[in-house]
């Protein structure tokens, strides 16, 4: 039976050697090294995970916004194992196998429109990577050359790659810059604080029509493509109306620009149908998944590609400058299969947009506290804006820097404690597994509430 009442940091000579050799992703050593060891995760089933010393937590964030089948899906291991043992590999260049045969089939019914092309790849960044050269490629193809530049939007994240890393506006330009060069960025719809002081729906269309400015601005015939999360979990689940991505849809029609979606966490059920692009009624020319593709349980990614983008490819009889050698890796493929088939025979999609209205309804009552500024979210993917001052909502930081601040370190701390883990930025997140309970969802709120109650007291903002 796991204990969860183990005090914190009681750790263990594992936790201590977890500092010897691994780099943790994105993390400061002093942060690290602060808490004299490293939590080290050993189990999980449905939306609960168990680290070395028996502390049970519920995974409020889903590993990182992907575990969407829940842990512990044996029959995803089995599936894994069997194509393991019959062709773990072919070359992703000259041959293909059946597992990514199947797959490429399947998501080719799951997808909108005439997305019925993939190019398999490992991760988010390498398929916002692909999707980019397609994109360029597509419009040099078609007799643009100097159509390249990348027109994205402030406060989204599309990866940790050069190119991946230069679209996304948070990038740090001191330790990477210069980055790929035609990138510019535009405001993204936000119903809390909109760019232009507009309200609703209307602030959602100033934001597209910036989209329309920024190409006339660029030249319309030197811009590639424009590229968005549907709705962005960066930039704190703002979820702008379906207008706003029709209008964009739209405009990048008539000036000649590609529209790339970017579903690497929306997609496979988090925002509570299949993709979120269904829930917007547009249908882009590529769209990149990853994440919840296969719930974490392989490396995989895909770009869907529009069949008239590929029939360029085809008519020119021109291949695609691009090869990664784990592209379609079977294993990999199996994964994903058994996953897409648990996410529709237990209708999860379906489940995360129930689920999600229910503890959307819960985080209401947050409000009362002097420092939640706003809730929102779509499906299960949610959260919880932290302000200093509801008058004037000012943030505890902008963007990642929110994360440094000491009520949201706090906040983080005593979440842990309680077992609940999940990550605080200007908002605490919480995108659990999809198959998440009702009772689970009542206590997932419970620690934040009280969470947020002792650590506004703790730091005198209460
Ligand atoms: N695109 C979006 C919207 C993401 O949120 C992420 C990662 O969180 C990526 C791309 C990059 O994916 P990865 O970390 O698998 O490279």
């Amino acid at each position: 039976m796991a204990d969860d009442t183990a005090p914190r940091h009681d750790f263990g000579p594992l936790e201590k050697q977890a500092l010897d050799h691994i780099w943790i992703h994105s993390a400061r050593w002093l942060d690290l090294a602060e808490r004299d060891g490293l939590r080290v995760l050993v189990r999980g089933e449905g939306s609960t995970l168990w680290d070395a010393r028996g502390k049970a937590y519920l995974d409020g964030l889903a590993g990182l916004y992907l575990v969407n089948v829940g842990h512990g899906r044996r029959e995803i291991g089995e599936a894994m194992a069997e194509q393991a043992a019959q062709l773990a590999y072919s070359s992703s260049a000259s041959y293909t196998n059946l597992a990514a045969v199947k797959l490429a089939d399947v998501l080719a019914g799951l997808t909108p429109g005439d997305l019925n092309r993939f190019f398999l790849c490992s991760g988010g960044s390498e398929a916002i990577e692909s999707a980019l050269k397609i994109a360029k490629q597509v419009q040099a193809m078609r007799g643009f050359p100097r159509r390249y530049k990348i027109i994205a939007r402030r406060g989204g994240y599309h990866g940790a790659t050069m190119g991946a890393m230069s679209i996304t506006s948070s990038r740090n330009e001191k330790f990477f810059g210069p980055f790929m060069y035609g990138v510019s960025f535009v405001p993204s719809p936000n119903r809390y604080r909109n760019d232009f002081g507009i309200d609703g729906e209307a602030g959602d269309l100033a934001c597209a029509d910036a989209v329309e400015q920024e190409i006339l601005a660029q030249g319309p015939d030197t811009v590639a493509a424009v590229v968005g999360e549907p709705v962005s979990t960066a930039n704190n689940c703002h979820v702008p109306s379906p207008a706003y991505w029709q209008r964009v849809r739209e405009i990048c029609d008539k000036h000649g620009v590609l529209l790339i979606l970017d579903e690497v966490i929306n997609g496979f059920g988090r925002t509570g149908t299949m993709f979120a692009t269904e829930q917007f009624g547009v249908v882009p020319d590529l769209m990149t998944m990853a994440k919840g593709l296969s719930s974490g349980y392989a490396p995989i990614a895909a770009v869907a590609v529009s069949e008239r983008l590929y029939d360029e490819f085809k008519k020119q009889d021109v291949a695609l400058a691009h090869l990664l050698t784990f592209g379609g890796q079977a294993v990999s493929c199996a994964a994903a299969l058994k996953n897409i088939e648990i996410l529709e025979r237990e209708e999860l999609p379906q489940r995360s947009a129930r689920q999600g209205r229910y503890l959307l309804g819960k985080l209401e009552a947050l409000r009362a506290h002097p420092t939640v500024g706003d809730v929102r979210g779509l499906g299960l993917m949610c959260a919880v804006e932290l302000v200093t001052d509801k008058a004037t909502k000012e943030p505890f930081g902008w963007g990642l820097a929110a994360a440094a601040h000491p009520f949201s370190r706090r906040v983080t701390e005593l979440m842990e404690e309680r077992g609940l883990l999940t990550r605080v930025f200007m908002a605490v997140h919480l995108s659990p597994p999809l198959v998440i309970t009702t009772e689970e969802i009542d206590r997932m709120v419970a620690i934040v509430d009280e969470s947020l109650t002792v650590a506004e007291k703790e730091l005198g903002f209460s």
